[in-house]
């Protein structure tokens, strides 16, 4: 990228604009499927207990597969289930040729082992591609189901035309779920990438070397101006709730539209990237919200089709 956008203001990544565009296509594809095979994607979703937050990406995921035409099913299981009852509903459900995709939603109550969840899924309904064997098929470049969140960014990269070849990408954070499948994900768009962590020396430096950096570390406004090159992409993962009107200022400055919302809803969303500073330096950003969030879930949708077209082959 060259430094040509440096002084003026960053170009928005419309995620929320990208993952309609990818959400009328999956239902296209949903027509296409049921047309061809009269069978419709059957999405299920396995919710233990009653954490507030899953409750509501369990509501939006159910919601999104209905209104592309899946069958989506949601199984509620209490707390107190055993990881071995768990396992047995999951057996029923990799058996059950009407349901294409599963998704189990983390984090499970205390007691129960995740990774052996994951690891029970039939990798071939695995829409969350999180099983080792998906996991291991994205690291050696074999067709797979892989993570919804950095598959949505490559997406949105892609339909903005974003460069990435030779590029020197960096990647702040290291999850299953986001930093390390972003990483390899890049590599396969032949990027040279870094990927930086909790003990990495000198942070900004490193992600100041970025043409494309992406920040997903869990931490609001993490990455200010100086860890940005001038005319850099920057995509912003973090998803945090503020209450502090000094905090929703350090991201986002004096924007009478996050003060008002603050004011109004008691609470704002921002990222892990200081939006006011970057806007100042980068060449393209994601907002927050409207930018990396949307995509997740449209890449979910694709995933299921995508399982329910190999199972329909
Ligand atoms: P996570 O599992 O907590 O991982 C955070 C990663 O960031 C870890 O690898 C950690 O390093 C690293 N990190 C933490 N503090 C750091 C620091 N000060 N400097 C450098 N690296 C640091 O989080 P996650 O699940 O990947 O999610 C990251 C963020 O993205 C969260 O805000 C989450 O809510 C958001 N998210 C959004 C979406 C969406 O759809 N928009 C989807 C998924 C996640 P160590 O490995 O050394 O601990």
């Amino acid at each position: 990228m060259s430094d040509a956008a440096a002084g003026s203001q960053a170009r928005t990544l419309d995620g929320k604009a990208v993952a309609q565009s990818i959400r009328d296509e999956v239902a296209r594809g949903v027509v296409e499927l049921r047309e061809r095979t009269g069978v419709a994607p059957g999405l299920t979703v396995v919710l233990v207990g009653q954490n507030p937050a899953s409750q509501v990406y369990v509501r939006n995921k159910e919601k999104a597969a209905a209104e592309v035409g899946m069958r989506s099913e949601v199984v509620r299981l209490p707390t107190n289930v055993s990881e071995g009852d768990l396992l047995a509903r999951i057996d029923s459900l990799n058996a059950d040729p009407q349901v294409h995709g599963i998704l189990v939603q983390l984090p499970l109550p205390g007691g129960i082992d995740e990774h052996r969840v994951i690891e029970w899924l039939d990798p071939a309904k695995d829409v969350d591609g999180f099983h080792p064997v998906n996991v291991g098929r994205l690291s050696i470049g074999l067709p797979g189901l892989a993570p919804c969140t950095p598959a949505g960014i490559i997406e949105l990269l892609r339909r903005y035309d974003i460069p990435l070849r030779g590029r020197h990408a960096v990647v702040v954070g290291r999850s299953n779920i986001v930093g390390k499948p972003m990483a390899q994900m890049l590599l396969r768009e032949h990027c040279t990438v870094t990927i930086c962590h909790s003990r990495t020396q000198d942070l900004d430096a490193v992600c100041a070397l970025a043409d494309v950096l992406v920040v997903a570390a869990g931490k609001a406004g993490l990455i200010g101006g100086r860890a940005i090159r001038p005319g850099a992409v920057v995509v912003d993962v973090g998803m945090h709730s503020l209450t502090e009107e000094s905090e929703v200022r350090r991201i986002f400055g004096d924007d009478p539209r996050r003060l008002k919302t603050l004011l109004d809803k008691g609470s704002a969303l921002a990222g892990d990237v200081v939006q006011v500073e970057a806007r100042e330096r980068a060449a393209w950003l994601t907002p927050v919200p409207g930018g990396v969030g949307p995509l997740t879930i449209a890449l979910l949708l694709r995933n299921a089709l995508d399982a329910a077209r190999t199972a329909l082959r």
